[in-house]
């Protein structure tokens, strides 16, 4: 199998794995008793916790563990607005649905959302994020790479913006944690959403970034952990994980973020220059190491995937979120993509293990089952 989908999942790394073994054996104590074979693991949730500050410059009070992404987005999207009551949020065309759903709720209770259109790549300006910005507006939410097409937004443009005029700078950096530098200081970043099986480490455990004192009221009410706001017993195996994977991505992201570019550079160009009528979305240089979104025109996106599939290859329609439904991407159309072309999409997503062997497989399979596809349609038939 030649998995090429990990903007949907990653595979978890074995010493992510071995790490996390013992806190679903031995050390299977609860974190909040106060017994030293509790505070033991408390204490290694602590270590974990600094490990994770110190990957994007942020002090280990100010991360919040949680059930992955989709929670932090949800936990800082509806407490900036509720502790604030009433309000504006600005955000993207293209976000993950865990932001979009979150702000239809809470227009439903009353907020205002703007969704600001980007541009043909991908690219929301800080100058329009600037023109959007009004007195009630309480909170901007702008992703800081696109899972779908992997472009990188203007991060530290936009939150110079946001701190001038005193609105909170939340970033759902899910993609983009651990495979571009973050600072969140230097970036002027208030919030920031991460998760565990995007980066080589589990499923079902992520982490909001709060700075200090900007959200005070619990999301989640209860036992009182995570200093409070987000209450329930610790996912410890899922955390002593999150960490371990965060430690190894940081420490080789210099390697590895090169060697995933070149690859996916080599891929794009073969595939440009080998095959007639395809369009590269996104921006060709800002955007994430590993990604890959091709436009065939004439081309159903899911039928090559399924003929892809039984070729041994993993690959996306739009994303995984979206694939059981019909509807064309969202992201897609935001850049401005006609119905046709946002059907006849692809994403390929490579980690650090794809081999130019591999890639050269899959370029193969993919001019074959393109050409047999347009084979098969009269329209093009016509061009
Ligand atoms: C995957 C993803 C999420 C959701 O994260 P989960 O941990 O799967 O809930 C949110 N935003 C982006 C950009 C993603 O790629």
């Amino acid at each position: 199998m030649i998995y090429m989908d990990n903007a949907a999942t990653t595979k978890v790394h074995p010493a992510v794995v071995n790490a996390m073994i013992p806190y679903m054996s031995n050390r299977y104590s609860n974190p909040s008793g106060i017994y030293t074979f509790s505070k033991n693991v408390k204490r290694d949730i602590e270590d974990a916790r600094a490990v994770v500050a110190a990957a994007i410059n942020a002090l280990p009070e100010e991360i919040y563990f949680t059930s992955g992404g989709t929670e932090s987005d949800n936990w800082a999207l509806k407490m900036s607005c509720l502790e604030r009551g009433r309000g504006h949020i600005i955000t993207t065309q293209m976000e993950h649905h865990a932001i979009l759903k979150s702000c239809e709720q809470l227009q439903s209770q009353g907020i205002a959302v703007t969704k600001l259109k980007p541009d043909k790549d991908g690219i929301v300006t800080a100058k329009s994020v600037e023109k959007a910005i009004r007195p009630d507006t309480v909170l901007v939410s702008i992703m800081a790479a696109n899972n779908e097409i992997g472009t990188l937004q203007p991060v530290k443009d936009i939150g110079a913006i946001t701190r001038e005029y005193g609105v909170l700078f939340h970033t759902d950096a899910v993609q983009a944690f651990t495979n571009i530098d973050i600072d969140v200081k230097a970036m002027n970043i208030n919030m920031l959403s991460a998760s565990g099986h995007k980066i080589s480490g589990p499923k079902g455990v992520g982490f909001l970034y709060v700075e200090k004192d900007k959200l005070r009221k619990p999301f989640i009410n209860g036992g009182g952990q995570e200093m409070g706001l987000r209450a329930g017993t610790e996912n410890v195996a899922g955390i002593i994980g999150l960490a371990k994977a965060t430690k190894i991505a940081v420490d080789n992201m210099k390697v590895r973020t090169e060697y995933e570019r070149k690859m996916r550079d080599y891929m794009t160009d073969r595939v440009l220059r080998e095959i007639k009528g395809v369009h590269f979305n996104g921006h060709s240089q800002k955007r994430l190491p590993g990604n890959m979104n091709f436009s065939f025109e004439y081309v159903d996106g899911a039928t090559l995937i399924l003929m892809l599939d039984r070729q041994g290859i993993c690959a996306s329609a739009g994303s995984a979120c979206s694939s059981v439904s019909s509807e064309p991407s969202h992201v897609l159309k935001s850049i401005g993509l006609s119905d046709e072309l946002a059907y006849g999409s692809v994403r390929f997503t490579i980690n650090e293990k794809i081999t130019k062997r591999e890639i050269d497989y899959v370029i193969e399979c993919l001019k074959q089952n393109v050409a047999k596809l347009r084979s098969m349609n009269t329209e093009w038939n016509n061009v």
